[in-house]
């Protein structure tokens, strides 16, 4: 009994923070089926139902609709023959939780809260699916990618909200899945709501970088492998259209990107750090009964017009939004002239340069950063001719209007940290010792830091593996010491071939920077752990932020900490917590089996290790480990 339930190092015993390294966690379905209000009939004109359609990183000058020769995007293009095409269509923000927060909420970040990925959206703050689920819809959304995970917030108003990754091989999660799987879940659930009122969300991620695997597909080139996941991408739209068209063909459909990508363009090889238009510009088309067939809009628009466009098409009472009703333009309108934010925050939370926020009126693009940028972007699309220092009054003005969305400022620890988590850290030693951050106008532009920038775009790209990829994020910490990512990712690099002592002090740095995620801290708290130090560990993990306090990986490490600390009764709540949470976690689930063992708990102990042999695949590697826990549980049960 002993060795089984005590003894040594039979399952991974650190094996929660690898599942951080890929930032992926399985999630569940959540079904709130509260009945709402009965449905009101729609007016003759209006649609009954909306099928939105996200596609990440979809650059709209790579859709056929928009132009583009070598496209192989018959499902969008189809669709924006049967309705209307946006020529000039901006996201928010150039990266997908807070793009898709705008979409869904109709506001810019500063009116949601999500300001980067991880940064959860307000709990206040309605949604389309808050507000449809309230009009009595049956509300659906199936996700392809982690920075979507409910935990994040889009998932509130969503009877079923399907954001559950694949595992590998090894039974860690992946960060995102095939758009087949999402079009297979979406269409069996909309089978089963032909007929009433819905609102279904579909995302797809095939375009995200990595472009398929490049040592899989030689001799194509980036922009080709980039194509080719765009065009699998508009296959599976295809899939699901048909079934639309076929079932349910007054519904309103609205496809967009939620950003584009670089691919090069102003240094920029993927996406979220700049807010040229060739990360901001999307394809948005909209087709339903209200809307004319093949037409085209080249006002500027934004994606913070999708939900009021939405609701207008439903028949359905306008909403507290920044944007506005698009449908007068479906039938030849002109629209309001108004100006357009955009931001990323993401230079800030993630490498601690300025934010950049910009500001589109009148055919000028004012860029707000330390050296702010002015184009005149309806003669100089690409933005490659900066006319800040020629058209001083021009940029004063615009620099104004910025002001009015949002401050370069923000206080990130009250959105990440809550204060007396970074108190107890800063007992630690962790938090840098240099005071208060710089304020933002002392911060590196991020566009003196380009060359930097696409370097780690290649690395956080997933192209770059192994020793290469460690040399590059090397010399990356050469030129910028305190880089985040790069810390943080150096480090993971260290961990996984079991250098822990190198690997901390990169942890350390990463934490010290309060990057918006558990992911610095479960890595520190696993070299705390490798030299012996429990308790460093611990203390480390209950400094995470609010946002990761219920994250299962974070829950099941402090309960691992907790056993090998006999105390038992901290360590069986944890990790019970932690395998509520995601039931298919099943390394928590062996180390809360292991718990209770150690506990004298012997009839929950055999419980949570035969229902893990239930659920564990019929070849996973893990069975006999657990077959042989099960057997030193019977012994002591006295069987
Ligand atoms: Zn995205």
């Amino acid at each position: 009994m002993k060795t089984e339930v005590e003894g040594g190092r039979l399952w991974r015993r650190f094996p929660l923070a690898a599942v951080a390294v890929i930032g992926g966690l399985a999630s569940v379905v959540a079904c709130s089926s509260a009945p709402g209000p009965a449905t009101p009939a729609p007016r003759p004109s209006a649609a009954p139902s909306v099928v939105l359609v996200t596609i990440d990183t979809l650059r709209a000058d790579h859709v056929g609709a928009y132009g583009y020769a070598p496209a192989r995007t018959p499902a969008i293009d189809g669709l924006a023959r049967q309705g209307v095409r946006f020529d000039h269509a901006y996201a928010a923000a150039p990266i997908t939780l807070p793009s898709h927060a705008s979409i869904l909420t109709g506001r810019y970040p500063p009116g949601h809260g999500s300001r980067h990925n991880l940064i959860a959206i307000d709990a206040g703050v309605p949604t389309l699916a808050t507000i449809l689920h309230g009009q009595g819809f049956a509300t659906a959304a199936f996700v392809a990618a982690f920075p979507l995970d409910h935990r994040f917030g889009l998932a509130r108003g969503f009877d079923v909200y399907s954001d559950r990754m694949p595992r590998d091989a090894t039974g860690r999660p992946l960060n995102r899945r095939p758009g087949r799987i999402v079009i297979d879940e979406a269409l069996v659930w909309f089978a089963g709501h032909r007929g009433t009122r819905f609102f279904l969300w579909v995302h797809l991620f095939e375009p995200h970088a990595p472009y398929g695997d490049p040592r899989k597909i030689p001799g194509r080139s980036t922009v080709e492998r980039y194509d080719d996941e765009i065009a699998t991408a508009d296959e599976e739209v295809g899939r699901l259209l048909q079934a639309v068209r076929a079932g349910a063909p007054d519904s309103a459909i609205v496809l967009a990107a939620d950003h584009g990508e670089g691919l090069g363009d102003h240094g920029e090889l993927t996406h979220s750090l700049f807010v040229y238009d060739t990360t901001l510009r999307v394809p948005l088309v909209v087709a339903g009964p209200s809307v004319p067939p093949a037409g085209i809009v080249s006002d500027p628009v934004a994606l913070i017009d999708v939900a009021p466009t939405v609701l207008k098409m439903l028949g359905l009472p306008r909403a507290d939004t920044d944007g506005i009703d698009l449908s007068p333009a479906f039938t030849g309108g002109r629209l309001p002239v108004r100006e357009l934010y955009a931001e990323s925050f993401a230079p800030l939370f993630d490498f601690r340069w300025s934010p950049l926020r910009s500001v589109r009126s009148s055919g000028w693009k004012y860029i707000a950063a330390p050296r702010p940028e002015l184009y005149s972007v309806d003669e100089d699309p690409g933005e490659v001719r900066d006319r800040a220092a020629s058209e001083p009054r021009s940029a004063a003005a615009l620099r104004d209007r910025v002001e009015r969305y949002s401050p370069a400022d923000l206080p990130p620890e009250s959105r990440t940290l809550d204060m007396a988590a970074a108190g107890r850290l800063r007992a630690l030693g962790y938090v840098s010792g240099g005071g208060a951050d710089a304020p933002a106008a002392m911060r590196p532009d991020p566009k003196d830091r380009r060359e930097l920038a696409a370097r780690f775009a290649q690395i956080a790209s997933g192209e770059l593996t192994g020793q290469a990829l460690r040399q590059a994020l090397e010399a990356i910490l050469r030129d910028d010491p305190r880089n985040p990512q790069a810390n943080l990712r150096l480090g993971w690099s260290y961990l996984d071939t079991g250098d822990s002592r190198l690997a901390e002090p990169r942890f350390a740095a990463a934490v010290a920077s309060r990057m918006p995620s558990a992911d610095p801290y479960l890595g520190l708290a696993a070299c705390q752990a490798a030299r012996g130090d429990l308790h460093a560990a611990l203390a480390t993990l209950a400094a995470v932020g609010p946002t990761d306090r219920e994250n299962p990986v974070v829950l099941a490490n402090v309960g691992v900490l907790e056993t090998q600390l006999n105390h038992l009764d901290r360590a069986i709540a944890s990790l019970a917590r932690a395998v509520a949470l995601d039931p298919e976690f099943s390394e928590a689930r062996f180390d809360l089996a292991r718990a209770y063992a150690r506990a004298g708990r012997f009839a929950e102990a055999e419980r949570e290790s035969t229902a893990l042999l239930a659920q564990l695949p019929a070849d996973a590697p893990q069975r006999p480990e657990v077959q042989r826990l099960i057997v030193a549980i019977r012994d002591a049960r006295g069987r």
